[in-house]
């Protein structure tokens, strides 16, 4: 198990990670999701041993790592552009640090990650010969070859085109899952996160101002900045608040902010309407839906069926979810 415990890192006295507290479990995916300039790479590097804490723990198992350096850590590293070597076939850049490293049977082992990325056959083309996708694939292939007991991905989609960066995402996430890898990415681009990861840490300004379950975290943000940064169309105060509540036949609450996206909970107190567009994952589902009299809705969350447009659906306000409104928005 990862810990950060109260981590920070600056450059030449200007702080870049501020008091970071973390934990990643085995086997789970960790997305730290921020603006740029937040400080994510910064974190991901003290991870890696490449930037020393100016203060606060870095440890694995408990044990500490600050005397441990980077290549005896056990954990790869993965960039936006790959890194591979040109001049070497893909078999070859996949099989590198097992070369390095003396391992049996490298070739078997090669061949295994050339399935698991979904490249069989490609083993004796070169990198110049591959779309960015595949190279993105390979690269991960290359990661994982020693099987690292973390991964650290640093935007490993970002360099890629919008369609390819989505079912990469996904495939991403079931590579990470067969391979049973514990990973840590950082990223800017929030679909991302929430394609790949399974846990959730919000970076802002060199702080980490949420963190949990993923779907805990997109229902519930901790607030309003948080909320528009996850990508939601926008945080409903006051009267639009009171007219949302009154459409769902709930008392009308003074001084609440509905967060739009946390209106999808549960199936009590339905209020219909008809989805204009959908989009989900696995787990989470995004709605905009098009009710009576309020108009359309953005609306976030789980559901056991994803309908499609034009569907029926039925939400709900639970008012466990409305929260004060803030001062000063
Ligand atoms: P992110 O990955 O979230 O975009 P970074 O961790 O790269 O953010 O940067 C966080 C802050 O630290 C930024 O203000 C950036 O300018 C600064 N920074 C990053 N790397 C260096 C460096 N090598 N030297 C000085 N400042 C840096
Ligand atoms: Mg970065």
């Amino acid at each position: 198990m990862l810990a950060l415990d109260h981590l920070s890192v600056s450059y030449d006295g200007v702080p870049a990670v501020v008091d970071a507290t973390l934990e990643l479990a085995d086997g789970h995916v960790l997305a730290v999701l921020g603006p740029s300039g937040s400080g994510k790479s910064t974190l991901l590097r003290a991870v890696a041993g490449l930037e020393p804490a100016v203060s606060g723990r870095i440890c694995w198992d408990g044990a500490d790592l600050a005397p441990v350096p980077t290549h005896k850590r056990g954990f790869a590293l993965m960039f936006q552009d790959g890194q591979l070597f040109n001049h070497l076939t893909v078999a070859r850049n996949i099989g590198y640090a097992l070369r390095l490293r003396r391992t049996p049977r490298a070739a078997e082992r090669v061949a295994e990650l050339l399935a698991l990325v979904g490249l069989e056959g490609y083993a004796d083309r070169l990198p110049a010969t591959l779309s960015g996708g595949e190279r993105q694939r390979v690269a991960l292939a290359r990661s994982l070859a020693v099987a690292p007991r973390l991964l650290l991905l640093d935007e490993p989609l970002s360099a890629l085109d919008a369609g390819l960066r989505e079912r990469l995402a996904v495939d991403l996430r079931e590579i990470l899952r067969a391979a049973g890898t514990t990973a840590l990415m950082v990223t800017h681009d929030q679909e991302e996160a929430f394609a790949v990861a399974d846990r959730l840490a919000v970076m802002r300004a060199g702080r980490i101002v949420q963190q949990g379950d993923i779907a805990e975290v997109w229902r519930a943000p901790a607030d309003p900045e948080t909320a528009l940064f996850l990508g939601y169309a926008s945080v409903l105060e006051g009267a639009a608040a009171a007219a949302l509540l009154r459409a769902a036949g709930r008392p009308a609450a003074p001084a609440v902010a509905v967060r739009r996206s946390a209106l999808v909970v549960a199936d009590d107190g339905p209020l219909g309407g008809v989805v204009v567009s959908a989009r989900a994952t696995p787990e989470l589902i995004r709605l905009v839906v098009d009710v009576d009299g309020i108009g359309a809705v953005d609306a976030v969350g789980r559901l056991g069926t994803h309908p499609g447009p034009g569907d029926p659906v039925r939400l709900s306000v639970d008012p466990s979810r409305l929260a004060p409104t803030p001062t000063g928005r």
